[in-house]
């Protein structure tokens, strides 16, 4: 997804669409971006009054002209919007004519999802996706073409001891998570990435998966293949791909595992040989 970032020109919009605090670090790039959420919480936004906006609105009406966004960043958000159809159809309206997509959601069917629903009473998850179904929605709804997907692997980050901010928006069923001491928090979130990454080694399972990032672009366009990483950290949920990890020795032994210092968030967590076609 950096890469979609990295293309754009200073010149470019691009539309963050259900931002939060920010899908991404809008303070890295020249271009001009627009966050639009149904909540804002105004002491966590980054402020550039010269080249961010924010806008307060649902994802279903767009308050956009269109063709006017180079770029929408739909980053963990589709599936939560209720009529995601409709939102789908007003990206496709503000997307200029060489507009790109990227879009990252659960598979709606995967251990991870379901873990995640179970502790979190739904969690807002009102969508449970399909690869190919959704794949096609998007294309009929928005007029653009797939040009890869990936395979996107979860750190459980949700399961990561809360703030006590946090801890105030939780529903019942998740409060334990701001009970457990932080030894044995970490030692059930280290171990679920642990052992899902284990058996699907083993068993060709995909209990680690998260769900899939995908490039939509108006048209065609050429780019580098994705890397899917199977090493994810559980604090920071960055992808950890294993030859980075090689390359600035990152990686040493520990008690019978390896572990790795995770490249953004420096926290400690087990590292394991990515499967083929995983980096
Ligand atoms: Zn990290």
């Amino acid at each position: 997804m950096e890469e979609l970032l990295e293309a754009l020109a200073p010149s470019d919009t691009a539309l963050d669409l259900g931002c939060g605090p920010g899908s991404f670090d809008y303070s890295r790039y020249l271009f001009r971006v627009v966050g639009i959420d149904v909540h804002l919480d105004a002491a966590n936004l980054f402020r550039d009054d010269q080249r961010v906006q924010y806008i307060q609105s649902s994802a279903e009406e767009i308050p956009l002209q269109d063709g006017s966004v180079d770029l929408v960043f739909c980053h963990h958000t589709l599936e939560h919007f209720p009529d995601y159809k409709r939102t789908l159809s007003e990206i496709g309206r503000v997307l200029s004519p060489k507009g790109l997509l990227w879009i990252a959601v659960p598979d709606g069917y995967s251990f991870d999802d379901l873990l995640f629903r179970h502790i979190f009473s739904g969690g807002g998850h009102v969508n449970q996706f399909r690869r190919v179904q959704l794949s096609r929605d998007v294309s009929a709804l928005t007029g653009t073409t797939l040009i890869q997907w990936v395979r996107l692997h979860s750190g459980f980050v949700y399961l990561k001891s809360p703030t006590p901010e946090q801890l105030v928006h939780f529903p019942e069923t998740a409060k334990y998570l701001g009970k457990l001491p932080e030894r044995l928090s970490t030692l059930w979130i280290t171990g679920v990435n642990l052992v899902t990454r284990l058996l699907d080694k083993t068993l060709g399972s995909e209990a680690s998966l998260y769900g899939w990032g995908f490039v939509f672009s108006k048209v065609p366009i050429e780019m580098a293949s994705m890397k899917s990483c199977f090493n994810v950290c559980w604090n920071c949920g960055s992808g950890n791909a294993a030859d980075d990890l090689a390359r600035e020795g990152l990686i040493s032994p520990w008690i019978g595992f390896r572990v790795y210092r995770c490249r953004g968030c420096k926290r400690r967590n087990f590292f394991l040989k990515p499967p083929e076609g995983t980096a």
